[in-house]
């Protein structure tokens, strides 16, 4: 897997680059202070933390080790 950094508002940032491999068996966890509930993510279903947008290309930049974001939203939040 590949890293590189960009610098946005928060200074540099990490960017992993997640083949599609690594979006399998993803869920989402919910606790609450009697339970706990892990609800799985569709593989396939890759989503823009930034703008709800699909992503559908790979590898998918990653920001702040859990923020999948797409190619446009990673361009905004660079400064260049
Ligand atoms: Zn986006």
């Amino acid at each position: 897997m590949e890293t590189t950094y960009i610098q946005t508002e928060d200074g540099e940032t990490k960017v992993e680059w997640w083949p599609e491999e690594k979006f399998r068996n993803r869920a989402t966890e919910i606790f609450t202070p009697s339970s706990y509930d892990r609800i799985p993510v569709p593989d396939n279903l890759i989503i823009c933390d930034f703008c709800n947008e699909d992503i559908v290309e790979f590898p998918v930049p990653v920001l702040w080790g859990t923020h999948a974001v797409c190619p446009k939203c990673l361009e905004r939040v660079s400064k260049k």
